[in-house]
């Protein structure tokens, strides 16, 4: 018997079996980017995990709607104390753009690389800026329910009268006090009747570019309330699942859980999943360190953390090797091991195509081995392990290539379908070969050429070299005589 899937729910601390609200369908909300800069390796993780997740549901039949959100208005620089400069502004600012401008570069820039790393898109994509009707309505909402109040045109929640009937902090297991600590006085705080209170709308100042008209202020909504917002309308006041980044939980997640229960006076999430952090070198990822590396650059190889580029598909394959609650050293050492694995991988896959049928029995079973990834999935998402027993099965494989076992016909037949649900539908593994042993025949094919010019040259034949130049040239490659020898370039 497989066991059902059993997920890690960060808010009981404890792996709890799956059952959704309302079967088959199943609501999962995923936190998405703050669109104002380039999408970095921080980004891939929380995609790819949910991506897997996603991917799995649809595989148990469930009917999943997947809400993965962009942020484009009221992340401001300190997520902590609610204050600074709006990210996407600042970032509008630099570059004199119009915030918008920032919000589409990004936006794209982030849905292109996510499309290479093999995720499948969100059923909905929804952008705070488009909210902002529904995240008025929400504060007027918790205004009317007695946790928020209105100050100088900003509103603020009531972190002691929502105490009152629930527990703020509940998800990160903050103690108030421990909160306070970590607050300072800063400009705005005196509006606030608890210094941990947080703003559901900030009235603009005359700087400030993104605004839009309330009955409290020209302003903006602050960053926690559009998940809410969003969450509710698109899943319904309490849905199954929402994940992100650890990094989110405070203040965050609290943040929205305090929002969407003092709006909607019920239970807002069923499940809350958290992945882990990416390290690299066992540093955390920071733009002071100069170890902030984007995914342009870790397909381009540009960056001096990087001694090669590395494909979308080995990067993917790196992620699922861990399990995503545990935490992931990102090294040069790691990524080559991980593309070694994976072609090793994706070997198989081809050599299963070539295995020959034979006989009535076989000598060798996978029935175990396919339960056990199923359970590997099934013991909250565990892609490490289910990778392991894809180890166990290559193994097998290759002793049917070598001769040592045989497979009957249908017993292949299952094995083939396995492969291409577990490796493909599942994972979302594909090979990377197909592009590099193309650009490779490419220069096999130059090198031909350039051959063959330096061959009529020696002899003399400047019809035929100059003919192989022009001709060349015609289709885009020049080619270029140095010392070292000659060179080609696309045009
Ligand atoms: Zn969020």
């Amino acid at each position: 018997m497989e066991h059902p899937l059993h997920i890690y729910n960060s808010i009981s601390r404890k792996i709890e079996q799956f059952i959704p609200l309302n079967p088959p369908f199943v609501g999962l909300y995923v936190c998405g980017p703050t669109v104002y800069s380039e999408p970095h390796l921080g980004h891939v993780r929380m995609a790819i995990t949910f991506d897997v997740l996603y991917r799995y549901l649809l595989h148990l039949g469930y009917k999943v709607r997947y809400v993965r959100n962009i942020t484009d208005v009221g992340h401001l620089e300190d997520e902590i104390t609610g204050q600074g400069e709006d990210r996407i502004t600042k970032k509008a600012r630099i570059e004199q753009l119009e915030p918008m401008e920032i919000v589409q570069r990004y936006k794209l820039a982030f849905q292109e690389a996510l499309k290479e790393l093999n995720t499948l898109p969100p059923s909905i994509e929804p952008q705070a800026s488009g909210h902002i009707i529904e995240q008025q309505e929400m504060i007027r909402q918790i205004l009317a329910n007695g946790y928020a109040y209105e100050v100088n045109g900003s509103v603020y929640f009531d972190i002691d009268t929502y105490n009152k009937n629930y527990t703020y902090g509940k998800l990160s297991g903050r103690r108030i006090e421990d909160m306070l600590v970590n607050t300072r006085e800063l400009e705005g705080q005196a509006e606030k009747r608890n210094p941990l209170d947080f703003a559901l709308w900030k009235k603009a100042s005359p700087e400030h570019i993104m605004r839009w008209p309330s009955e409290w202020s020209e302003g903006f909504p602050g960053w926690h309330l559009e998940c809410s917002a969003m969450g509710t309308k698109y899943l319904g006041k309490t849905f199954d699942i929402h994940g992100g980044g650890m990094d989110l939980i405070f203040p965050h997640h609290d943040c929205e859980i305090a929002q969407s229960v003092a709006a909607n006076g019920k239970e807002h999430v069923r499940y809350w999943m958290h992945n882990n952090m990416i390290t690299i070198d066992g540093q955390k990822m920071a733009r002071s360190l100069n170890n902030f590396i984007t995914l342009r650059q870790l397909f381009s190889g540009e960056h001096e953390k990087l001694e090669r580029p590395y494909g979308p598909m080995t990067i993917r394959f790196f992620i699922l090797q861990a399990h995503y609650r545990s935490t992931l050293d990102f090294s040069n050492d790691a990524l080559q091991a991980a593309e070694k694995a994976l072609m090793r991988l994706m070997n198989t896959l081809v050599q299963v195509e070539e295995i020959k049928p034979v006989g009535k029995r076989s000598t060798t079973v996978f029935d175990d081995l396919y339960k056990k990834f199923f359970n590997s999935l099934n013991d909250d998402l565990n892609t490490a392990k289910a990778i392991a027993v894809l180890f166990d099965i290559s193994d097998k494989v290759a002793s049917i290539v070598n001769g040592k076992e045989k497979i009957i016909e249908k017993k292949l037949t299952g094995l083939k379908d396995f492969l291409k649900k577990a490796v493909k539908d599942i994972l979302g593994l594909k090979s990377e070969e197909k592009e590099a042993s193309n650009s490779s025949r490419e220069q096999a094919l130059l090198d031909i050429i350039i051959n063959l010019r330096h061959e009529a040259r020696k002899n003399k034949d400047f019809a035929v070299s100059d003919s192989l130049r022009d001709k060349l040239a015609a289709i885009g490659i020049v080619l270029k005589d140095t010392k070292e020898g000659t060179t080609w370039e696309k045009l």
